[in-house]
């Protein structure tokens, strides 16, 4: 059995290292940066509960791996940035388990190298299409270090190549992106902050939003958030040292200790700071006519909220590599027949994943209230959807970790 995964980003490399274990799969991914690649560096992310539980249940080893190089996720604190607490929820209470703080260059080092020689970096890939033999099969063709290569009569294509996937624009046409009317800016430093910031925690001041937390191995990583129109460009006078100050002091009286001091470094830092609008886009798990499955961004693109794109990349990846891991066991080799299985496990879920973070983003928008908006977090509603996202990770992960525990 042939497999060609495109991208060894979060999803690509989960896939790459359980498929490779399949007796008689051939496995190839393709990557088009570097194996030194450091990206991504500038960010830091907080990967939810429910992808540390969904991959453990198909790679402990794995999981153990990227613990060792995060910090743990313990407790979601929204204050305003006056310092009045709002919400402070122990994750304990909605969640089996803590999540992974983390760089993001950090833990792609960790899933490249975990996926080994499976990866192939520095990759362009020049076709994929259909191929001539076999229409549900695919071709794939690509440069790397200025020799081409091509791989015919491909069983199984897989899309982890990100947000702007270009298999799933080349096999399922052009992907139309919603934008939600959110700037969002990100930077990370040395941690100067003398212990003010630590675990995950949020600061409104109006529909101002501060994120900020921790990361291995000494840094902070701080995310600055404000509407703006949803069809327009971030306007230049806001990226300014001077417009992101007054965006997040309070009207009435000082900043928090906590507050002063993320002021202080993003108005320091706004020359290396990373600029993106909030957006996304609809669900896809696999193409109409080929056997093509697309995963993480390239399935599905979230608003960050909840911290729930590379949590979901990673449940996407660890569903449909236990999915594959049985199918194949059991002598069942109809590709197109896992794809739909693929998709009849997640589709719902990710259709709630990505409805409640766009509904948790309320306070965010313009003329949102966030102390009314975070008062009602602390309800039951909102926590018991809160558990959802944090503990269902899917029937078949459950199955799997049950049968690895007997
Ligand atoms: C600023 C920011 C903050 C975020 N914060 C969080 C957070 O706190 N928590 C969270 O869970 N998520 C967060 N996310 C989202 C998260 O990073 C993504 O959802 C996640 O990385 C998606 O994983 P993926 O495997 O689908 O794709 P990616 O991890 O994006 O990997 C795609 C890979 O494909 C490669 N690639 C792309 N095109 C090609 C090609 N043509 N050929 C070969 N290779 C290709 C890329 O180089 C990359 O290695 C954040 C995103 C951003 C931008």
């Amino acid at each position: 059995m042939r497999v060609v995964i495109i991208g060894a980003g979060v999803a690509g490399c989960v896939m790459a290292r359980r498929l490779s274990l399949l007796d008689g799969a051939e496995v190839t991914c393709l990557e088009r940066v570097s194996a030194d690649d450091h990206s991504q560096a500038g960010t830091g992310l907080n990967i939810g509960p429910n992808a540390v539980k969904a991959l453990r249940a198909v790679d402990p080893e794995l999981t153990e791996r990227i613990t060792k190089a995060s910090f743990p996720w313990r407790n979601w604190r929204i204050s305003l940035t006056d310092g009045t607490v709002l919400f402070d929820l122990p994750l304990y209470e909605v969640a089996e388990g803590p999540g992974w703080r983390i760089r993001w260059s950090e833990l792609y080092r960790v899933l490249r190298e975990a996926a080994g020689a499976s990866v192939s970096y520095g990759c362009e890939i020049t076709t994929i299409s259909r191929d001539a033999a076999d229409p549900r099969k695919t071709r794939v063709a690509w440069m790397q270090g200025g020799k081409q290569f091509r791989l015919d009569g491909v069983d199984l294509l897989i899309a982890g190549d990100g947000r702007y996937s270009s298999v799933r624009r080349t096999m399922s046409g052009e992907v139309a992106v919603r934008q939600v009317g959110v700037a969002i800016s990100r930077v990370l430093v040395p941690d100067m902050s003398n212990g003010l910031i630590d675990d995950y925690e949020q600061w409104f001041n109006g529909p101002n939003r501060l994120l900020s937390f921790r990361v291995p191995p000494n840094h902070i990583y701080i995310a600055c958030a404000f509407p703006i129109p949803p069809q327009a460009d971030i306007p230049q006078h806001l990226k300014t040292a001077e417009a992101l100050r007054a965006a997040y002091t309070p009207p009435h009286g000082a900043p928090s200790a906590q507050a002063r001091w993320m002021i202080d470094t993003v108005c320091a830092n706004v020359h290396d700071t990373h600029w993106a609008r909030m957006q996304e886009h609809d669900i896809l798990y696999r193409a109409a006519d080929s056997n093509v499955l697309y995963l993480g961004d390239a399935a599905h693109g979230m608003v960050p909220t909840l911290g729930q794109g590379a949590t979901q990349a990673i449940e996407d990846a660890a569903n449909a590599a236990a999915l594959i891991a049985r199918r194949h066991g059991d002598g069942q080799r109809n590709v197109a027949d896992w794809l739909k299985d693929i998709e009849a496990l997640r589709k719902e879920r990710l259709r709630f994943v990505m409805e409640f973070s766009l509904e948790a983003t309320d306070t965010m928008l313009a003329g949102a209230d966030p102390v009314k908006g975070t008062r009602q977090k602390t309800g039951a509603p909102f926590r018991n959807r809160l558990a959802a996202l944090y503990r269902n990770v899917g029937p078949l992960l459950e199955r799997t970790e049950e049968e690895m525990r007997q």
